[in-house]
């Protein structure tokens, strides 16, 4: 039942608000979105499906090339330094900072092959008319995995290295770097061909689901997080039939959560900016660099816009999130009615931005791999890196963890007659 080709209007809840709709027939292109909170709900694309998968086989070629090609070449004083993608991992792993190595690995390498990987399990057979095995679980993980794949980011951070290093040595783009380019555009392209809704639409209930439920006042229904299929609480699923996460009407422990992770990230935070996240060694003296002192250098540098992308990247953004998650739980507790659309939407932008503020943890593994020449010039990744690191992704997971619907159950409650 494509929402799109059918006229059978489907029961579905916004994510974000939690109201209930009917999904309607789009024309071609279209996007429909929530009537009150204006959440993006599905659009209507054709061959999506078939067109999603030809740029996946591409992509993969691509993925193959730029892990395996050399990526960037370094030539200082009569000296050449040649870096893989990867190169930056394996040294963070040397200095021993192996949960940065890991990041760094996962975001770069792992999440996208996973993702590409899951996205082509399910939609190779639906393309040819079958039904996947565990293609529900398989794709939601592929659809949970998109946050954490941070190849744009990635390159955003090898620019950044690139206009450090550009003024005290020659540096060479590589094969690698140029199919790592290309493998982020066709993965976008990919992405924003591939309707989600139309690829759960075709795919099947493990157990069978009773018929579309037709919303009668009094019957309650619930939605999954997932894959949005709406079940009467009554069918007695404690799990979803089609892609097998857990039924709840809201995210479990919500607030709970995300304040726990959202104080942890205050506590980390401090580390993150008071010890060095790098050192540069450049014949037998160096300073370490914390990440506020980084942009310090890159101002009395000249390099005015860089300083700017960094300050924002590396100190605004983690702040403002921590800032804005720590608002909207405070006006969730306090059962404010004050302007859900808006708040609605600041948690939309949190959700999107936290994922940039990883650009300066890039660039250092980029600059470690690159600038190894012994005695002229060394640089070495410091305990700081690993404390800004853990501040993203705690606030990552603590705007995961929060649930907007929060926002607006207040307004329902309060309509409703006691
Ligand atoms: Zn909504
Ligand atoms: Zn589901």
């Amino acid at each position: 039942m494509n929402k799109g080709e059918h006229g059978t209007a489907q029961p579905i809840f916004c994510h974000e608000c939690g109201l209930l709709l009917r999904a309607s027939p789009l024309p071609e292109g279209a996007t429909a979105k929530c009537p009150r909170c204006g959440a993006f709900l599905y659009r209507h694309r054709t061959n999506s499906i078939e067109r999603s998968l030809s740029l996946l086989f591409g992509a993969l070629i691509l993925f193959v090339v730029a892990q395996t090609f050399p990526f960037m070449t370094l030539k200082m004083e009569g000296r050449e330094q040649i870096t893989v993608l990867l190169q930056g991992c394996l040294e963070f792993y040397r200095q021993g900072l192996w949960p940065l190595a890991l990041l760094v690995f996962f975001a770069t390498t792992a999440a996208p092959l996973a993702k590409m990987a899951c996205s082509m399990w399910v939609l190779l057979p639906l393309y040819r008319g079958r039904q996947p095995r565990h293609g529900g679980r398989v794709f939601r993980l592929a659809q949970a995995l998109r946050p954490w794949a941070m190849m744009e980011v990635y390159l955003l951070g090898t620019f950044v290295a690139y206009v450090k290093l550009i003024d005290m040595a020659t540096l060479q783009l590589d094969t690698g770097l140029f199919a790592f380019c290309l493998l982020i555009l066709v993965m976008s392209w990919a992405d924003s061909a591939l309707e989600p809704a139309e690829v759960w639409d075709r795919l099947k209930p493990s157990t069978p689901v009773p018929p579309p439920p037709q919303p009668t006042p009094g019957q309650q229904l619930v939605g999954c997080h997932a894959c949005d299929l709406v079940a009467p609480v009554s069918s007695g699923h404690t799990r979803c039939p089609r892609c097998g996460a857990a039924l709840h009407a809201r995210k479990v422990d919500s607030l709970a959560r995300t304040w726990a992770l959202v104080l942890t990230a205050v506590i980390l935070y401090v580390p993150a900016n008071v010890y060095p996240v790098m050192t540069v060694i450049s014949f037998g003296s160096g300073e370490p660099d914390t990440i506020l002192s980084g942009v310090k250098v890159l101002i009395s540098a000249g390099m005015w816009p860089l300083a700017l992308l960094v300050f924002i990247a590396s100190i605004t953004v983690p702040m403002l999130k921590l800032l804005g998650l720590s608002f909207l739980l405070i006006s969730v507790q306090r059962r404010s009615s004050w302007r859900r659309r808006d708040r609605t939407r600041l948690y939309r932008i949190i959700e999107g931005v936290g994922r940039w503020s990883m650009i300066d943890i890039f660039m250092i593994s980029i600059l470690v791999a690159l600038v190894k020449l012994g005695a002229i010039a060394t640089i070495e990744p410091g305990v700081g890196a690993t404390s800004f690191a853990a501040v993203v992704v705690t606030t990552m997971l603590a705007s995961m963890a929060f649930d907007p619907r929060l926002i607006w159950d207040a307004a329902v409650q309060e309509r409703k007659p006691a």
